[in-house]
C-alpha cells in the first residue's frame, strides 16, 4: 500500500520534472539555425529566449506565396506586393549616411528598384545577378519608378499549384535582427523548424476539455500550428480564436484565484452589526430615497466587511450617481461597530465640501466629525489629532494630510478614498499601517472605467457599479460652438443666471507651461469679465496658484450663490458638487481629453433643472478633436465614453492602467476582444465557484499548467 503511493508520488514528480525539461524550455541559442549571436538578437531584439517564446511570436499576416503579382501592376495606391523576377544587377552608391545598396529586378512587365540602407554587407552577399528571387515589401514610387525599400527576398522556388492555397507567414522583425539574417522569412524557417520537432505531448492541453469541447475551440498544440502555419484561412481563424480564448481564460482565472485567496486569507475588521447610528440616520435624516443601484452597493459593502476579511472594493458611480451618501452609511455601520472612519478627496476643496456635506447631514447626530487638511491650523490639528487617538472623533475628512505618520487613530476600520486615480498605490498602501488589522478600503471612483479594462486591469478587486442615476435628473444637453459664436454663448448665460442659476468657466490646464495657463485663464477672466460687469454680476475664480485659504474662499461664495459664475482651471473637475450650477462651458475643449471633459460636465446636472454644456473650440480642430466632441455631444453615459476613449487610445494610455502586467496581451485585445473576454470571465468563474481548488479531475490540466506556469515565466526571462 506504502509502496505503491510512494511509487505514484515519484511518478508525478517525475513528469513535472520531464515537462519544465521539456524541449520548449530548451534556450534558443539550441535551436538548430540560430546559434549564439543570432540568439542574443533575438533576446534583445524580441525578448525571445527559449523555444517556446519564438513558438509565441505569433505572425502579424499570411501572404499567399501562390499569388505573384507583375511589376505593371503597381500604382502609388498599392501598398504591398509580391513579385518574382531576375536580379538584373547591384551595386552599392553613395557615402557615408546615404551609402546604399540598389538593385534592379525584372519580370515579364517591368523594372521594379529594390534599396537597402541597413544590413549593406549581408545582404550584397546573398545576392546573384542573372538568379530569380521572390520579393515582398511596401512599394513605394520613387522618381516615377516603382520601388521597394528593404524588401524581403529570397530564392525564388515555384510553388506548387496544388489546388490550395499556401500561405506563409511573415513575422514582425527590426531592422537589427534583418541585418544578422533574420527577416521575417527567416524567422519562418526557424519557426517551421521547430515546430516540427515538437510533438502534441509538448505542448499539453491546458483548458479542460468540456470547454474546448463546449466552445469549438480546437486543441492547444495545433492551435500553435495553425497559427505559424495554417492549411486555409478558417484554420488561422480558429488557431487565433483558441489562442485568444486561452489567454484571457488564463488571465481571468488567476484574478479570480487571487482574489478569492484574499477573502480566504487576509485578516479584516469584523463589522457584525447594523447598530443604531445606522438605523437612526437611515430612518431619521435620510434626505431622500435611495436609488436601487446605492441600496445595492451598500448591501455589498455590508457583507463584505461582515466576513472578518478584509474589503477591498473598487465603487465605480458615475458622476453624480451619489456615491458620498455610500460613503456615509459605510462610515455609520463602522461606528456602530465601534470603528473609526476617515474620508480622503484628492484636493481641499472636494474636502472640504465633503466635510460641509457630511456635517449638515449628521446635524442631528451624536456624531464627531473632523477635516484635516494641509492647511489645518496647528492647534486645530493637534486637537485633531488628539481626538483620533483618544477614539473621541468617529470620522476625518481630509486630504494627504490623513495619511502622514503623525496621524494615528485608536481603532481605524474603514478608508474611503475618493476619486481613487488621484491617489497612488504607495499613498493607499499607507493607510494599511495605521491599525495593526487593515482597515477595510473603499475606493470610490467617477472615471468610468469601461467593463473590459476593469475586468482585466482590476479583476482582482471587489468591485461595485452604481449604473443609476437619481430620480428626476434630466439629461443635459451638449453642444459644440465655435470662438466664432462667443457673443451667442454668452448671451445665453445670462438668460440662464437671470434666471437664477449659476455658470461654469473652465479653461485648460496646458501642460507646458504653468505660466502660460495662468495668462490663458486671467484673459478669460477679463473677458468674462467684460460680458459680466459688477456690480450686477459677481465672479469666482480659482486656480491651481492660488493659496488654498483664498482658493476655499472663493468656493464658499459660489457654493452659497454669492456669486454667479465661478472661472476656473480643471482644479474644478472632481466631485464638486454646485446643484444649482446649470451651465458649462468649455473654453478651448479640443484640448481635452473625453473623460476630462466628461469629468466636467459632470458639475452639471446636479438638480432636477435643466443643464447644459457648451463646448467652444477654434474653428480648425483636429479630426480626433472633433471625435471626441461629437461623442461628448452625443451621450452622457459615462461608460460609452469610457468605452469610446479606450477604443480611440488604445488600453495603454488609460489612466494608471499603464503599468499594469494584466494588459499585456500577447495576442487578446481587450478591445477588439471583448465577447471573447466576457466569455472568458464567465467560464472562469463558473469554474471557480464549482471547484475553488481546482481539484476536480476535470480541471486538473488547468491546474497543472498554472502551478508549471509559476516557475517558467520568470525562468524564461533571466538570460
Ligand atoms: P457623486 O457620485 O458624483 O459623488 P454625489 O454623492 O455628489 O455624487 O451626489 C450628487 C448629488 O445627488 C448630491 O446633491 C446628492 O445629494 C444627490 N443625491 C445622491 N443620492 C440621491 C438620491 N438617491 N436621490 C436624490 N438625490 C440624491
Ligand atoms: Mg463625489
Amino acid at each position: 500500500m506504502y509502496a505503491i503511493s510512494h511509487h505514484t508520488q515519484s511518478f508525478i514528480n517525475l513528469i513535472i520534472i520531464n515537462h519544465s525539461s521539456s524541449i520548449l524550455h530548451s534556450p534558443i541559442e539550441y535551436l538548430k539555425g540560430v546559434g549564439p549571436l543570432r540568439a542574443d538578437m533575438l533576446k534583445k531584439e524580441l525578448g525571445i529566449f527559449i523555444f517556446f517564446d519564438l513558438l509565441n511570436h505569433f505572425p502579424n499576416r499570411h501572404v499567399d506565396k501562390t499569388k505573384i503579382s507583375f511589376i505593371k501592376d503597381i500604382t502609388p495606391q498599392t501598398e504591398f506586393i509580391q513579385v518574382a523576377g531576375r536580379l538584373l544587377f547591384y551595386e552599392v552608391i553613395g557615402e557615408k549616411r546615404s551609402k546604399r545598396l540598389i538593385a534592379q529586378l525584372k519580370d515579364e512587365t517591368g523594372i521594379l528598384e529594390l534599396t537597402w540602407f541597413q544590413g549593406i554587407n549581408w545582404i550584397q552577399k546573398s545576392l546573384h545577378e542573372g538568379s530569380d528571387y521572390l520579393v515582398f515589401g511596401r512599394t513605394g514610387i520613387f522618381n516615377g519608378k516603382p520601388q521597394i525599400v528593404h524588401p524581403e527576398i529570397e530564392v525564388f522556388v515555384p510553388a506548387k499549384a496544388e489546388g490550395k492555397t499556401f500561405l506563409e507567414p511573415i513575422y514582425p522583425t527590426t531592422e537589427k535582427l534583418k541585418a544578422k539574417g533574420l527577416n521575417g522569412r527567416q524567422m519562418a524557417k526557424l519557426t517551421f523548424s521547430l515546430l516540427s520537432q515538437i510533438q502534441p505531448k509538448d505542448i499539453e492541453e491546458n483548458l479542460p476539455d468540456e470547454l474546448t469541447l463546449k466552445h469549438a475551440l480546437i486543441k492547444r498544440y495545433a492551435a500553435y500550428k495553425a497559427i505559424h502555419f495554417p492549411q486555409s484561412l478558417n484554420e488561422f481563424d480558429a488557431a487565433v480564436k483558441r489562442l485568444k480564448f486561452e489567454e484571457l481564460f488564463i488571465s481571468q482565472i488567476r484574478l479570480n484565484l487571487v482574489r478569492l485567496q484574499r477573502h480566504q486569507s487576509s485578516r479584516g475588521v469584523l463589522f457584525e452589526k447594523v447598530g443604531d447610528y445606522f438605523n437612526n440616520f437611515y430612518n431619521q435624516h435620510l434626505p431622500f430615497q435611495l436609488t436601487n443601484a446605492q441600496k445595492r452597493v451598500i448591501k455589498e459593502i455590508r457583507i463584505d466587511t461582515a466576513r472578518g476579511h478584509q474589503m477591498n472594493r473598487l465603487l465605480q458611480g458615475d458622476v453624480g450617481s451619489g456615491k458620498t451618501i455610500v460613503a456615509l452609511l459605510a462610515m455609520l455601520l463602522a461606528a456602530d461597530n465601534g470603528y473609526q472612519s476617515c474620508l480622503m478627496a484628492p484636493t481641499e476643496i472636494l474636502a472640504q465640501q465633503h466635510f460641509n456635506g457630511l456635517t449638515e447631514l449628521l446635524k442631528d447626530m451624536p456624531i464627531e466629525i473632523a477635516l484635516l487638511t494641509g492647511s489645518t491650523k496647528l492647534a486645530e490639528r493637534k486637537k485633531i489629532l488628539q481626538g483620533l487617538m483618544a477614539d473621541t472623533i468617529h470620522f476625518v475628512v481630509g486630504t494627504h494630510a490623513v495619511i502622514e505618520e503623525v496621524v494615528q487613530f485608536k481603532n481605524l476600520g474603514l478608508a474611503i478614498v475618493d476619486e481613487q486615480h488621484r491617489f497612488g498605490v504607495a499613498q493607499r498602501a499607507k493607510l494599511w499601517q495605521k491599525a495593526t488589522i487593515p482597515p477595510h478600503i473603499l475606493v470610490m471612483t467617477a472615471t468610468p472605467i469601461p467593463r473590459t479594462l476593469a475586468m482585466t486591469a482590476y479583476g482582482d478587486l471587489d468591485y461595485s457599479v452604481m449604473d443609476e442615476l437619481p430620480p428626476g435628473r434630466q439629461a443635459i444637453t451638449t453642444v459644440h460652438r465655435y470662438e466664432t459664436a462667443r457673443a451667442k454663448v454668452m448671451d445665453f448665460a445670462k438668460t440662464e443666471i437671470e434666471k437664477g442659476r449659476q455658470v461654469y468657466f473652465i479653461y485648460p490646464l496646458i501642460e507646458e507651461s504653468e505660466k502660460l495657463s495662468y495668462e490663458d485663464l486671467m484673459q478669460g477672466y477679463e473677458q468674462v469679465k467684460s460680458f459680466f460687469p459688477e456690480p450686477v454680476y459677481k465672479i469666482s475664480m480659482v486656480h491651481g496658484r492660488m493659496p488654498s485659504n483664498q482658493k476655499e474662499l472663493n468656493m464658499q461664495r459660489f457654493v452659497n450663490g454669492n456669486t454667479q459664475i465661478m472661472v476656473s482651471t480643471t482644479v474644478i473637475e472632481v466631485g464638486v458638487n454646485v446643484p444649482n450650477a446649470t451651465v458649462m462651458i468649455i473654453e478651448s475643449a479640443e484640448k481635452f481629453g473625453l473623460s476630462q471633459l466628461h469629468q466636467l460636465r459632470g458639475r452639471v446636472g446636479r438638480s432636477s433643472e435643466k443643464s447644459f454644456c457648451i463646448l467652444l473650440t477654434s474653428s480648425k480642430i483636429s479630426n480626433d478633436a472633433r471625435e471626441r466632441i461629437n461623442i461628448m455631444c452625443s451621450t452622457n453615459d459615462g461608460f460609452k465614453i469610457a468605452e469610446k476613449d479606450l477604443m480611440l487610445r488604445g488600453p495603454g494610455d488609460i489612466e494608471g492602467t499603464r503599468q499594469s502586467g494584466a494588459l499585456n496581451f500577447r495576442i487578446a485585445n481587450i478591445v477588439n476582444d471583448k465577447p471573447l473576454l466576457e466569455l472568458a470571465k464567465y467560464e472562469a468563474e463558473k469554474i471557480l465557484t464549482e471547484d475553488k481548488e481546482l481539484s476536480m479531475a476535470k480541471n486538473l490540466q488547468l491546474k497543472k499548467y498554472l502551478q508549471l506556469q509559476k516557475g517558467t515565466t520568470a525562468w524564461s526571462k533571466i538570460s
